[in-house]
């Protein structure tokens, strides 16, 4: 009965320490991840420089007047300057990267961070130079139109705004 029980012991310790490491391996795995939100397809349209992939994520009932998806950018990448007739919020999952209104200095923001952007606010987004980045994007009241975009953020520009 002893050796029964000694063997349980040993059977379930072995158990406690397999579970364990196979928990931390995946927290490894997913710290490895860009961000919490998938990746999606890479961005080839003219309307942002460098590299940028997008995953978007809705929303399929129209009648809510959203759409929002997971933008994942690498170091240096930004969108083109542009305005949301209905406004649009950005929530910050990843890395380093700035926001910046048109006539006003450019905002470091970070994972954890927030933006809200007024209707018809022209700006910017996009990656430090030396960051990935990635931020949830929801473009609100979506009736009222989509992204009016305007040109690049010239080299000049951005290093301007970011250094
Ligand atoms: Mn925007």
């Amino acid at each position: 009965m002893k050796l029964i029980k000694t063997t349980l012991f040993a059977l379930a310790i072995t158990v406690i320490l397999t579970g364990c490491h196979n928990h931390q391996h995946g927290a490894e795995s997913e710290q490895k991840a860009t961000s919490a939100f998938p990746k999606g397809e890479k961005i080839t349209n003219d309307n942002f420089a460098g590299t940028a992939y997008l995953h978007m994520m809705g929303a399929s009932d129209t009648s809510l007047h959203v759409s929002f998806g997971n933008v994942t950018f690498e170091p240096k990448a930004r969108t083109n300057w542009h305005s949301h007739p209905g406004g649009q919020l950005l929530f910050i999952t990843e890395g380093k990267g700035y926001y910046q209104a048109k006539g006003e200095p450019a905002q470091l923001i970070k994972k954890g961070d927030y933006v809200e952007i007024p209707r018809n606010v022209v700006h910017w987004h996009g990656a430090a130079p030396d960051s990935e980045f990635a931020h949830i994007a929801v473009s609100l009241n979506t009736d009222d139109g989509g992204a009016v975009w305007i040109g690049p953020v010239t080299d000049e520009e951005y290093h301007q705004s970011t250094k």
